[in-house]
């Protein structure tokens, strides 16, 4: 048992910050207040109590690549089975693809994450190898497979709903690439079958432009438009919105993320941050391919207040930024299945201790801090 004494706690769902004590036993929070003081107290002299961060959007299997490839399209760099990082996986060692994803699960601990949720190719096969990268690691992989019978003009329908219901034995999720790669009749069976398991279904759509335009021509349809149709729970991206696809979405009530430095690298566009915001769309941050960026949440978070005000000419709220890499999941029906907690009373002790340097805490996290600000990683799977 411990005391966090004299920290600014960013206290539940809406990180309202209270300089309160708080107190963790086993792994879990007993008492948030004013005068608690049990076990070894630790003063940590006005540092930012934050919960620590969930990265909501990676593909941690490229860490074998990273830097590969800069400068070359999105299609070139990550469409499935031709891109530079597909043909880098089904070339690579198993031994050594583990060794790279736990080197970028390590170094996401380092940096105050202890949750992410991947998009891991490689079917079954693909799901164990990280599974195995993350054993014993104090962090939490939120694992999406996919499989190649997904892909293709005339897929085999009954050959993808034994694969889904194959990989959903041992993956938290679906996720296939995109609309572009799989027919309408196997994103509808992937949202179905996740649904019927309480497990998640996630699909990249609207990340360039010319996704958006291939879309409408073939189907006349956007791929945002598609991807609320088919009942997907997390849609990522959305960086080129049409007409009322943003407004559709906010209706869905449907999960979104967001990845800017992702966005950047492949020269797509910037996400639509003021507007989703406006209207009431609660999206996750994250960092996308690790061969693109680091999966430094700081890096993401930093960047992304930058750019919004670069791009749009306006800053954005930096608690709701905060928000996006910390308790948005909690809001989400996918949190049973992410188990991401924020600062409470009787909840699981997740968060990080960060060095302060200024009176505004959520300008301290995106804006100052950095992996070596952080003082202490308080994890129920550190077991401290
Ligand atoms: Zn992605």
């Amino acid at each position: 048992m411990f005391t966090i004494s004299n920290g600014i706690i960013l206290k539940g769902q809406d990180l309202v910050p209270v300089r309160e004590n708080i107190v963790v036993d086993d792994g879990k929070i007993i008492e948030i207040a004013k005068d608690a003081k049990e076990g070894k107290i630790i003063d940590v002299d006005g540092a930012v109590v934050c919960p620590s961060f969930v990265n909501g959007h990676i593909h941690i299997g490229d860490s074998i690549i990273m830097d590969e490839g800069y400068g070359l399209s999105l299609a070139e760099m990550v469409k499935p089975p031709n891109g530079v990082k597909h043909v880098a996986l089904s070339n690579a060692e198993d031994e050594d693809i583990i060794n790279a994803m736990r080197q970028s699960m390590i170094e996401m601990i380092d940096s105050g994450t202890t949750h992410f949720i991947d998009y891991r190719e490689g079917g079954i096969k693909g799901v164990r190898l990280l599974k195995e990268a993350a054993q014993g690691l104090p962090i939490k992989p939120v694992i999406l497979g996919r499989d190649d019978s997904f892909y293709g003009d005339d897929p085999d329908l009954g050959k993808v709903k034994k694969a889904i219901r194959e990989l959903l034995k041992v993956a938290d999720g679906i996720a296939p690439s995109g609309f572009g790669e799989i027919t309408p009749e196997v994103a509808d069976l992937i949202a179905e079958e996740c649904n019927k398991q309480g497990k998640i279904s996630s699909i990249h759509v609207a990340e360039s432009e010319s996704n958006q335009i291939e879309s409408l021509n073939n189907n006349n349809t956007t791929e945002i438009a598609k991807g609320v149709r088919s009942g997907f729970d997390q849609l990522v991206h959305l960086t080129n919105p049409k007409a009322n696809d943003l407004e559709m979405v906010a209706e869905s009530n449907q999960n979104v993320v967001v990845c800017p430095r992702a966005n950047a690298t492949l020269s797509v566009g910037v996400p639509p941050l003021h507007k989703m915001l406006e209207l009431g769309i609660k999206p996750l941050l994250g960092s996308d391919n690790v061969m693109l960026n680091s999966p430094n949440m700081f890096r993401e978070l930093e960047f992304t207040n930058k750019i919004m005000a670069v791009y749009y000419k306006s800053c954005i709220d930096p608690k709701e930024l905060v928000k996006m890499a910390t308790t948005n999941v909690c809001g989400f029906e996918i949190n049973n299945v992410v188990e991401k907690s924020m600062i409470l009373e009787d909840h699981p002790a997740e968060f990080i201790v960060s060095k302060s340097f200024s009176n505004n805490p959520y300008l301290n996290i995106c804006n100052r801090a950095e992996t070596k600000n952080i003082l202490y990683t308080i994890n129920k799977k550190l077991n401290v």
